[in-house]
Order: structure tokens, then C-alpha cells, then sequence
């Protein structure tokens, strides 16, 4: 059962959305996140979606999630929630999102994410980075702005993560020297491109099929950035469906090497990984950074 004020507040908070005293009827954990605590909420008028979880470990956890929802929701894009409201209850924070009905893939899913995604990165901005620093799953995420993609996937993703792993005695002198050197061969590595609006953290939990059958992404971790950042995180699990990837190059072909440059991509979410789930995924960290 979630806490009583926090209750009330989302009963206030429904209220003042409807217009109109709206009983909440019942309350359904959802599983599948990483961090929070996820409710269904059933009401008079409908459903809606609550996530909350601890102010004080997490702060500005939930303004910065509907501060990116709504800077993802573009005409052409991607679906996404609607970010109602969030607040804090005591010692709770919370954010309440319209809820998304799951259906089944439609025929065109993976085409259409594929084509929708690109539209997306199509949104650019004069530097890389963002007005405001946000979380990659429950980590901080630096979004300090840079002129050139190079020095921010330095100083903001590889460099941050390295010393929050350095700090916990995960990262030795001889990956730090891997480390300097990879980053003198960052720049004949990534191509020039403008910044691109992207998700952030695009893995398979991270998008659902909507009841149309079409793709709405969740949980993102926004800044304006690399776009193949989306490419990548995208196969370090189990890969999208290769429709995907053939429409999203088809409507903004990506740089030939694309492919090459995905693990340098993932070391980013692969370090937050070490930083979340300890030196398991070091392995993997070590064996792309020691080719260089
Ligand atoms: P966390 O922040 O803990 O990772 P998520 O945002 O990933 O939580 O949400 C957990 C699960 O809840 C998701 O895997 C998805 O199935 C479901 N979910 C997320 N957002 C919505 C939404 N707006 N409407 C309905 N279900 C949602």
C-alpha cells in the first residue's frame, strides 16, 4: 500500500486535473521498473500511472523525467506520456503520468519506431548537452554544455562515470591509462554531426506498444547528444528487430561505421552499469577500451 499523505496528495492532484472530485478506486503495483515504486491507478474517470519513490536519495529525480517527457513529445516522433504532475508528500516524491494501454506489435512497429526515432534526432540545438543535469536510470547525468560531441562524451558520459567507479575502488590505474588513451582516438572515431535530441537510455524496457500497436517511449534520460547514443543502447541487450534499424537509416542514413562505433557508444550505459551493479560488467568495459 503506498503512504496516506502521498495517497491524498494524488487524490488532490486527480481531483484538480478532472476539474471535478474523482474517487480513486484501486491502486495496482506495476513491475518492470529498475528503481521506483509504479502504480496503475483506477479512478472514476479512467487510468493513470504513479511512480514515487525516496526524495532525499533521489532529488529532482521526477521533475527532470517530465521535464525530458516533454521535451521528447514531438510532432513525428515517438509517442510519449503525458507528464501530468509530480510533487513531494513528506519524504516521498512522486510523478503521475496518462497511463498507456499495452496492445499488441502492430505490422509496422519496428518500421515505424525506426522511422519515428529518426524524426525525432532530427530535433537539434546549438550545442550538446542541456539546460539542466537529469538521471540515467537512478544515477546523476551530467548535461554541462559543450561545443563539440567529442569533449562532451569525455567530460560529461566516459569521465564522470569513470570517477564515480574510481571512487567505489572499481577502476585501476591500467584502465585509466586505456581510458586516455582511447579518448586521444575520440575524435577520429565519431563523425561531425549536429546535436541530436535524444532518449537517452533507449533499451528494451524502455519503450511499450501503445494499444494502437505503436511504439511510446518512457523513462528517458534526454539531452541534446550523438545520435547513434540511441542506436547503440538499443543492441546492448537483446537488439531491436532489424526492420527497425533499416527505417531509421533509410530516413537519416547514419555515418558508414556506424556499426563500429556502437561499443564506444555503450561504454557510457556499460560504466553506469559498473556504477549500479558493481564489476561484473567491467569485462565488457575492458575488453573494447585495452584495443586502443
Ligand atoms: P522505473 O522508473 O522504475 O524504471 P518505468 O518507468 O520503467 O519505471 O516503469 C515501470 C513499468 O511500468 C514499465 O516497464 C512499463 O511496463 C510500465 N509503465 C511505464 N510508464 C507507463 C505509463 N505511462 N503507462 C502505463 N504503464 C507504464
Amino acid at each position: 500500500m503506498i503512504p496516506e499523505l502521498l495517497l491524498s496528495d494524488i487524490q488532490q492532484t486527480i481531483n484538480a486535473i478532472t476539474g471535478t472530485p474523482t474517487k480513486v478506486i484501486s491502486l495496482d503495483a506495476v513491475s518492470g521498473g529498475d528503481i521506483n515504486q509504479a502504480f496503475r491507478v483506477r479512478t472514476q474517470s479512467g487510468l493513470y500511472f504513479l511512480k514515487y519513490n525516496d526524495a532525499v536519495r533521489f532529488p529532482g529525480m521526477f521533475e527532470t523525467e517530465a521535464l525530458g517527457l516533454k521535451l521528447l513529445k514531438r510532432l513525428n516522433a515517438p509517442r510519449v506520456p503525458k507528464a501530468l504532475a509530480h510533487g513531494e508528500s513528506e519524504n516521498h516524491s512522486w510523478l503521475l503520468l496518462e497511463f498507456i494501454e499495452q496492445g499488441s506489435y502492430g505490422k509496422n512497429f519496428w518500421d515505424g519506431f525506426g522511422l519515428l526515432l529518426a524524426q525525432l534526432h532530427k530535433n537539434s540545438n546549438e550545442s550538446f548537452g542541456l539546460d539542466h543535469d537529469n538521471y540515467i536510470g537512478s544515477l546523476p547525468q551530467s548535461n554541462k554544455k559543450h561545443t563539440t560531441w567529442n569533449e562532451f562524451f569525455i567530460e560529461e558520459r566516459l569521465e564522470k562515470q569513470l570517477e564515480m567507479a574510481r571512487n567505489k575502488g572499481l577502476v585501476d590505474n591500467n584502465l585509466m591509462r586505456s581510458f586516455n588513451r582511447l579518448f586521444k582516438e575520440i575524435p577520429s572515431i565519431f563523425p561531425s554531426e549536429p546535436p541530436a535530441l535524444v532518449h537517452g537510455d533507449l533499451w528494451s524496457g524502455n519503450f511499450m506498444c501503445d494499444a494502437n500497436g505503436n511504439p511510446c517511449i518512457i523513462d528517458p534520460a534526454v539531452y541534446f547528444g550523438f545520435r547513434e547514443m540511441d542506436i547503440a543502447m538499443s543492441k546492448l541487450f537483446s537488439g531491436f528487430e532489424s526492420h527497425f534499424y533499416e527505417a531509421y537509416h533509410d530516413a537519416f542514413p547514419m555515418a558508414p561505421g556506424w556499426q563500429s562505433r556502437i561499443e564506444i557508444c555503450n561504454l557510457y550505459p556499460l560504466l553506469v552499469h559498473v556504477n549500479l551493479f558493481g564489476g561484473g560488467y567491467l569485462g565488457s568495459v575492458k575488453s573494447v577500451v585495452t584495443r586502443y
